[in-house]
């Protein structure tokens, strides 16, 4: 604590220096910051904060904040899952900007750590620990922007909110996003919002590309239950429920659901064709033009499973149910199936065409009950993406700025529902590390020269799209 003491006013004597010169008043000395932003960020990664536990990043946060004058409000629908709200005011010219991160982490197997998952252990250039990557770097660097915002005096044309809220992996209770659009939406209200959901990747050493999160597909999945004449198994019966579930899970399956690219997927594989290699360039060229998309699809399908779902929404089985013995046909069988949906599909008319594929009067399409809201996707044209098109080219000179859509689903989803412009950030990793130490994995890990490149990219696109002009 002593030591941060000493740390804030070494900040602050070096930023009423820089205050002198308008131009340099939202310069932020990142070479002194190092030390506190290694520090809060590890301190983060230090408390277990697993479903059930989020009260514990709360309580650091409310106390660093307030230490350096910022209130802060929590709110909770659980004692233990707090989500706490800090706010800087604005002039009111402009409508608030969002940052939030969620404190939650995954469970571990400590078996499988080679550290302690809760030590943040420093180790051969990287910063190991559950949340290491999810979510933690984001809430530490908009803590970082929160602090410095208020120690520079950044004049501001918009509030500027923190919210670090619970339960983002497993919210089955709503006592995270849901618990704060739904009963304290007035106090999260913006214009634009950014959160985890994007990304940057290491090439050769330095950071080739930065993925802007803008859309996300939504979860709308069905139970297909087809029904027969029960029997005993002897005696083959052609109305078999089992017959009619297998036939329609592998039409529906293997169903080529109509391509559709919208704003940020046509980007996406635009920026692609222009930094791919020749071959894998032609190709997504091929997948533009619609005259020549049907070979590019295939290759996808068949060669990338994830960049196939962007283009479609999907359907993937997932779970089969049937039967209680051998020599038993059961009168019900029931396959339940995964459906990713493009931001603009019409649901209804969705399904309504997926019965026809099916064809089959004895398989009926059950409706789950839906865990997202359906959200547009957020525009390229707004001031927030520009700025953060912009940012990324001085933080990370020479990387190509690439806006995606996730086939998964996150957070971000209840805040565009609501109107708000939601954009998505993450900090650089290479591909091995990505895929060796990825988010939720057995191991997590983050590169410590990572971290503040992006704590600064943070800190400069909150400043250009916040600060008063
Ligand atoms: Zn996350």
């Amino acid at each position: 604590m002593k030591r941060f003491l000493v740390l804030a006013f070494a900040v602050v004597s070096v930023y009423s220096l820089q205050a002198q010169s308008p131009g340099a008043r939202t310069q932020a000395d990142w070479d002194k910051l190092r030390p506190e932003i290694l520090e809060r960020y590890r301190s983060l990664v230090q408390l277990d904060t697993t479903a059930g536990h989020e009260t514990r990043a709360v309580e650091y946060l409310k106390k660093v904040l307030e230490a350096e004058g910022i209130p802060t409000q929590t709110f909770a629908l659980d004692p233990n899952r707090a989500n706490l709200v800090a706010r800087l005011k604005g002039n009111g010219s402009k409508r608030p900007l969002l940052i939030l991160a969620h404190t939650d982490v995954v469970g571990v197997q400590r078996e499988k750590w080679p550290v302690d998952p809760f030590g943040a252990v420093m180790k051969d250039g990287y910063v190991w620990g559950r949340g290491s990557k999810d979510d933690k770097p984001v809430l530490a660097a908009n803590l970082i922007t929160m602090l410095m915002l208020k120690r520079l005096g950044i004049q501001l044309d918009r509030d500027v909110i923190f919210l670090a809220e619970s339960g983002e992996e497993a919210d089955l209770a709503g006592v995270g996003i849901n618990f704060m659009v739904r009963e304290h939406f007035a106090d999260i209200d913006a214009e634009f919002a950014m959160t985890e959901g994007g990304g940057a990747r290491i090439d050769s050493g330095r950071v080739a590309r930065v993925n802007i999160g803008t859309a996300e597909k939504l979860p709308a999945r069905v139970r297909l239950v087809a029904t027969g004449t029960a029997g005993h198994g002897s005696v083959p019966r052609l109305d078999n429920a089992l017959i009619h579930l297998g036939t329609a899970v592998q039409k529906v399956g293997l169903w080529e659901t109509p391509m559709r690219l919208n704003e940020t997927t046509r980007a996406y594989f635009e920026k692609l064709a222009a930094i791919s290699p020749p071959d894998r360039a032609a190709m997504y060229k091929q997948l533009l033009d619609p005259k020549s998309a049907a070979a590019a699809q295939k290759f996808l399908r068949e060669q990338s499973p994830g960049e196939y779902s962007m283009l479609r929404t999907s359907v993937v089985p997932t779970i089969l149910k049937a039967g209680v013995g051998a020599n038993v046909i059961p009168s019900e069988a029931e396959a339940t199936l995964d459906i990713r949906a493009l931001p603009d599909e019409n649901i209804d008319a969705f399904y309504a065409e997926m019965a026809k594929v099916i064809a089959d009067p004895a398989v009926k399409i059950d409706r789950l009950p839906q865990t997202r809201p359906p959200s547009p996707a957020s525009s390229l044209q707004t001031e927030m993406y520009r700025a953060m098109e912009r940012v990324a080219g001085t933080v990370y000179p020479g990387a190509t700025v690439i806006p995606s859509m996730s086939t998964g689903a996150s957070d971000q989803a209840q805040l565009r529902a609501r109107g708000i412009q939601s954009y998505g950030i993450g900090p650089a990793s290479t591909e091995s590390d990505e895929t060796n130490y990825p988010a939720h994995g057995d191991v997590e890990r983050l590169a410590e020269s990572s971290l503040y490149p992006f704590v600064q990219y943070v800190w400069n696109v909150v400043v250009e799209v916040a600060a008063h002009k």
